[in-house]
């Protein structure tokens, strides 16, 4: 029986990094996956949250912020390597759907919209069909961030009938295949390279092509908003990933489900993988358990108050008690409970129970499992994941 070096437990942004980063350093590995996550849902933009002022079991404090600045300096790599060009900087503007700005941490260079900011005018282009982006609304709303600049709303037709409503993954599809159509219509507006032309994230769901051939064509700056799922930027940045793996020789399981892990005392040997005959072994002299916490079901809650980990029925941390589980409001200004659920670790990112023993020598928590703080309010889910699966990789 084969023994990889690494296998890696989830396909979603916190396993594939750590596939990638282990793989570059010439190491055998193998990914189990269920399903693909969050990345194909997720914006495309990692956000990293505040570093300043942490709380002592913060992940960040487990994982050290040199490991988030090497991880985001290798993901600027592979994805380049995809031509999927990637910048980093403390708070990159991205203009969302509705013409707010959110600020990101590594942002795919077609959404920096730090770019907008030499441009005279902004030109906001909707798509017949395309559910979800008035281009008059946005405009109205980035006014605000932008009251210097000149805007400019159109709308054109590429014909995107489908019987039903468009979204932006059809639309990026379509285009992919064929930029030209999209390109003419483009022309009408008579944009120069003074201006910049904001649209939703259309241009293909693989590296930045479709996007450099229309801006040749066109000359103005091309600035692509976020999406409602499913996402092309988040697609875009998975199969940049896949892309990676597979040059390096990753073998890459889906539609795989490990159900339990295989230990002697203090060792992780391998998990068993549920297919739907039997059951398989595979083995690895360490395991990266990035199964995504309540979002992907690496964590699962039955019963009320009793929150599980399935594979190795690790410790899981959790506010006790329906009163500390939520807040009255869904978007409410302090973390919500249920969000910090999660895996505790010690600076190896190993399991650890309530008094800090460690579970396992060779099992790496990485990505959403890791409990402790409400990543979505902090808005650091991504930074923890790619920083925490750079770390479990290296370790
Ligand atoms: C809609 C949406 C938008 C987001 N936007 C942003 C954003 O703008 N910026 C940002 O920083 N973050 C964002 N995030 C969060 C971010 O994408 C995730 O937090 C981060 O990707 C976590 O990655 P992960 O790999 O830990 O988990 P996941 O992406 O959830 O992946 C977990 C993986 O484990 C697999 N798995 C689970 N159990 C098993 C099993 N037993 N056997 C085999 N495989 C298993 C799952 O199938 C999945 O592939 C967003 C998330 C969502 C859902």
């Amino acid at each position: 029986m084969k023994i990889s070096d690494v296998i890696v437990v989830g396909g979603g942004l916190a396993g594939l990094m750590a596939a990638a980063v282990a793989a570059s350093r010439k190491q055998s590995v193998t990914v189990l996956t269920y399903g693909s996550g969050s990345l194909p849902l997720a914006s495309g933009t990692i956000d990293f949250g505040s570093l300043k002022n942490l709380p002592a079991h913060h992940p960040y404090k487990k994982i050290g912020v040199s490991n988030l600045n090497a991880a985001a300096k290798f993901l600027v790599d592979i994805t380049a390597q995809a031509n999927l060009p990637y910048v980093v900087g403390e708070k990159i503007p991205v203009v969302t759907a509705v013409g707010t700005l959110k600020y990101s941490a590594l942002v795919p260079e077609s959404m920096d919209a730090s770019q907008l900011a030499g441009k005279k005018k902004i030109f906001v282009v909707e798509l017949a069909g395309l559910k979800d982006f008035y281009a008059p609304m946005l405009a109205d709303n980035l006014k605000k961030f932008f009251p210097d600049k000149t805007f400019e709303t159109a709308k054109i037709d590429l014909h995107l009938l489908g019987g039903r409503d468009i979204t932006c993954m059809d639309a990026a599809q379509l285009i992919a295949d064929n930029e030209q159509p999209l390109a003419n219509e483009l022309k009408t507006l008579n944009a120069t390279a003074d201006d910049a032309i904001i649209l939703p994230p259309i241009f293909g769901v693989m590296g930045n092509f479709s996007r450099s051939t229309v801006q040749t064509q066109i000359k103005a700056q091309i600035i692509e908003t976020t999406c409602l799922p499913p996402s092309p930027p988040g697609i875009r940045l998975q199969r940049a990933f896949m892309k990676f793996l597979q040059s390096s020789g990753v073998k890459f399981f889906e539609n795989t489900k490990v159900v339990r892990g295989v230990v002697e005392g203090r060792k992780v040997t391998g998990v068993v993988v549920e297919n739907v005959v039997r059951e398989k072994i595979f083995r690895a002299k360490k395991i990266i358990l990035a199964t995504g916490g309540f979002y992907s079901s690496g964590i699962t809650m039955r019963d009320f108050d009793n929150p599980r980990e399935p594979i190795f029925d690790l410790p899981v941390f959790f506010p006790t008690g329906a009163e500390n589980w939520s807040n009255a409001q869904l978007f409410s200004d302090k973390p919500q409970g249920f969000a910090t659920t999660g895996i505790f670790t010690n600076e190896r990112l190993n399991p650890i129970d309530a008094d800090g023993n460690v579970l396992f020598d060779n099992l790496h928590v990485v990505g959403n499992n890791l409990g402790g703080v409400d990543k979505i309010f902090e808005r650091s889910a991504g930074g923890i994941a790619i920083a925490s699966a750079y770390k479990g990789a290296t370790l």
